[in-house]
């Protein structure tokens, strides 16, 4: 089958066209009018959504070299995310159904990053992860460690206490004077920098259950502490930071998975989100699938990280396989549900 799918759940306009389990077209428009702002406005982004997303469709379409005619079903983003962009996707989606005659898909966004992995040549690996797996899903609202029994058999087993890792990150970069999202700035300026220059405190939190709001207040009272006695002390030392940062980021990733792993006896780990965009988390997981050579690690490839239409058209497929329609009086959540 030949399935849309529209993702609108924060600042990027996602749509894409997927033939089985092949891309055909992934067309992203990216808001960049909340870059000054330091974060998204939710009210701008709905906005946004509105004036872009019939662009986006139509592109995806062409781009995909098929037919309006030619598509089996459309899926959406029904949440987690912002309700205002969320309901922005979700009528569009609900008028394209009703307008073609075309069945309804809903997604879970945060499923919808880790079932990424599903799309053809989505992963590194080159290779769809078998079941059972650990999914590490580390995006901007979320940091979860999920065991992944089938495809829409998930069980959240470890979430984040307080702040998610992308937006602590975020927040960090802020405060480095990178513009939002500061994410990727700060995995670029890493690159030549010394990642054991500076130590910053790891958080004790019990369990599988993640915290990144005293990491980031420790950063941040360090940055300040410097600041009064050195004017400079960014500058000279920014790309040490950024290192330090995602080395010590990068070891409580790893200390959790390694406790995962130990409770549940699954060596399969699939990372999901924007944040399995950066190069140090990523190397470090391949270092450590290299040292343990039971462990398999599945990493995505770049496109695939941030939020996609692919990922929504893909969750959208292995619905519609298994007749998993929804009706149009359907709702959008703004919460994470479980699955
Ligand atoms: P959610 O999926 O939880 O609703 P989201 O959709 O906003 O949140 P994503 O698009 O998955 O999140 O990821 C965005 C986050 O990824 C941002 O916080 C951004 O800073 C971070 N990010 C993107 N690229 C990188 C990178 N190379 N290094 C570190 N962080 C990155
Ligand atoms: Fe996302």
């Amino acid at each position: 089958p030949i399935i849309i799918g529209i993702e609108s759940s924060c600042d990027d306009t996602g749509v894409s066209i997927i033939q089985n389990r092949k891309v055909l077209s992934n067309i992203i428009i990216h808001q960049k009018i909340h870059n000054k702002y330091g974060g998204v406005v939710p009210e701008l982004a709905s906005r946004l959504h509105d004036q872009n997303i019939a662009r986006a469709v139509q592109k995806a379409i062409f781009s995909a070299k098929i037919h309006r005619y030619q598509i089996d079903a459309v899926s959406f983003t029904l949440g987690p995310g912002l309700i205002g962009p969320l309901l922005v996707g979700a009528s569009f989606a609900k008028s394209f159904s009703m307008g073609l005659d075309i069945p309804l898909l809903t997604v879970n966004h945060v499923q919808a990053h880790i079932l990424s992995h599903f799309i053809q040549n989505s992963n590194i690996n080159n290779s769809y992860p078998e079941f059972p797996f650990l999914g590490l899903v580390m995006s901007g609202g979320h940091t979860q460690i999920i065991k992944v029994n089938d495809f829409f058999k998930m069980e959240v087993l470890g979430s984040t206490l307080d702040d998610s890792i992308g937006e602590s990150l975020d927040k960090i970069a802020r405060m480095l004077g990178f513009c939002y999202p500061g994410g990727p700035m700060v995995d670029f300026f890493s690159k030549n920098g010394n990642e054991k220059k500076f130590v910053f405190s790891k958080p004790k939190v019990n369990g599988l259950n993640f915290s990144f709001s005293g990491f980031k207040s420790d950063v941040l009272q360090f940055i300040k502490k410097k600041l009064k006695r050195d004017n400079f002390f960014l500058k000279k030392n920014l790309s040490d930071i950024c290192a330090s940062i995602q080395n010590i980021i990068a070891e409580i990733l790893l200390d959790k998975i390694e406790k995962a792993i130990l409770q549940t006896g699954i060596f399969r780990i699939v990372l999901a989100g924007g944040v399995s965009a950066n190069h140090k988390i990523r190397n470090s997981f391949i270092s450590f699938s290299k040292k343990n050579k039971e462990f398999e690690i599945f990493i995505p490839k770049k496109e695939y990280t941030t939020d996609n239409g692919a990922m929504i058209a893909i969750t959208g497929l292995l619905k519609y396989e298994r007749n998993l329609f929804d009706s149009i009086h359907i709702t959008p959540y703004s919460k994470f549900k479980t699955f």
